[in-house]
């Protein structure tokens, strides 16, 4: 029997294409396991946007070593595979294939001469490709949700990401492909849907017929979605008609991720995002006057190059002009093949500590308020865990926002409920349900049998 074992660090379009690879290996006859020492092939999907994640790659290389045995094969897939490419083979010989993202598509010939027994396959050559990982055979791992990959690669080379590096250049799908997939999504019971780019709104349909704002319509009219997100949204290409479509589909969420990187315009020309901070409130301030309640989210870098004390202050001043729900902060840390790393990494690691203390702490306070507001209220709760030790199922608002909640009754993941909300803290909210949950359907418990069955039985 084939049998294969995956681990996968990173971002969600990671995860999803993780999900995919699955769903590509188990057409070709292999069988997951959650166990690596029982497995003939282990995959390592990487990761490369942290501080050190080569060493790390190299580090947990190295612990599979001691798996090395007759017939086990070791694949390094991903955005550290793409960027380190063979030197992967000279640090770790007992790896047999590395492959970015933008080679997956050539998986099944790629595991065809693994198994005649090659030893150095590399995936690593067509990032300039038109193409993308288009396939039906895709793993529905999450048990609430669909994701579904529309755009590859990235454009935009801000100075500080290795991205445009490791994923190639941007290649949307055509949105019919995208809608059949989100038919296949619905039939298999799930109601949510996630849509992935890593520019989600700089999505271009090949056959020209829908523009992103469209297609999120198309896919939130979808007989029987009742959700849809998507990530991660890039101001630049931020249009109005984004807004006006959440105001229009009620399926689609009350929850845009817009990450600004820095409040200072200096900081954001030296970064390369190509906007000013006036431009990107802008686009905020068209958020703001959309007839729902759109909850933002964003994330920061802290100690970019050059970044001054007046720079940082603009990054304050403009979180509470924004009020975010929600941040991702993040020190900056040089990425190899990356322009900044040219730049002279010139705030002090004590610095950037400290700044983002500074800015955690702000948006603490400023989340305090936002999360405040939902109190008494009554919000539509996706149940997405069982109960935790003290009893509360644990769920998400249309705004994204963690809900904790007791219920009379055992929901379903994946069921709805109104929830009361009765207490609130910075990061999630409590409540009691005040709904009879509004079961998943019989599709989506198969479904979500059919994974248990995957990743259990291998
Ligand atoms: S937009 Fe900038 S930060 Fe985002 S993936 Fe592209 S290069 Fe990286």
């Amino acid at each position: 029997m084939k049998t294969f074992y995956i681990e996968t660090f990173g971002c969600q379009m990671n995860a999803h294409d993780s999900e995919k690879v699955v769903g590509t290996l188990v057409q070709e006859g292999y069988n997951q396991v959650n166990d690596e020492a029982e497995a003939g092939l282990i995959l390592y999907n990487t990761c490369s946007i942290r501080d050190k994640a080569e060493q790390k790659v190299f580090h947990r290389l190295n612990e599979y070593k001691k798996l090395q045995g007759e017939g086990k094969r070791f694949a390094v897939i991903g955005c550290v595979a793409q960027q380190e490419g063979t030197k992967i083979f000279e640090k770790a010989p007992y790896v047999s294939l590395v492959a970015g993202s933008s080679s997956y598509r050539n998986l099944p010939e790629m595991l065809e001469r693994l198994e005649a027994g090659e030893t150095r396959i590399t995936g690593l050559d067509d990032r300039q490709t038109d193409q993308t990982f288009d396939t039906e055979f895709t793993a529905r791992t999450n048990p609430h949700r669909g994701y579904i990959t529309i755009i590859e690669g990235c454009d935009k080379f801000c100075s500080y990401c290795v991205v445009p590096y490791t994923r190639g250049k941007e290649r949307s799908r055509t949105s019919a492909s995208v809608l059949a997939e989100a038919q296949r999504i619905a039939q298999l019971g799930f109601t949510e849907i996630q849509v992935l780019g890593q520019n989600v709104n700089s999505y271009r349909d090949p056959s020209g017929r829908r523009t992103f704002a469209e297609l999120l319509v198309a896919i939130g009219e979808v007989n029987g979605i009742e959700r849809v997100r998507f990530t991660t949204s890039h101001p630049r290409d931020f249009t109005k008609d984004i807004v006006d479509a959440i105001d229009a589909t009620p399926a689609l969420c009350d929850h845009v991720h817009l990450p600004v990187q820095s409040g200072s315009t200096d900081v954001l020309r030296a970064m390369q995002r190509e906007y000013t901070r006036d431009w990107y409130l802008e686009r905020i301030q068209w958020t703001k006057d959309a007839k729902r309640d759109i909850s933002l989210t964003s994330d920061i870098i802290v100690g970019f190059p050059g970044e001054t004390g007046r720079d940082f202050e603009d990054t304050i001043t403009l979180l509470e002009i924004v009020g975010y729900d929600a941040i991702y902060g993040f020190k900056y840390s040089p990425r190899p093949n990356t322009p900044a790393i040219h730049m002279v990494d010139s705030i002090a690691e004590e610095v950037k500590i400290q700044r983002l203390a500074i800015l955690n702490a702000r948006q603490r306070d400023i989340q305090r308020v936002n999360y405040g507001r939902h109190l008494e209220q009554t919000l539509t709760v996706m149940v997405e865990h069982a109960a935790n030790s003290r009893g509360q199922i644990t769920g998400r608002s249309t705004q994204n926002k963690t809900v904790n909640f007791t219920c009379d009754t055992t929901p379903a993941i994946g069921s709805y409920v109104d929830v009361r909300i009765t207490q609130v803290f910075p990061n999630s909210l409590v409540g009691e349900a005040i709904s009879v949950p509004i079961a998943p359907s019989a599709a989506l418990l198969a479904q979500q049998a059919l994974n248990a069955r995957v990743t259990v039985l291998g």
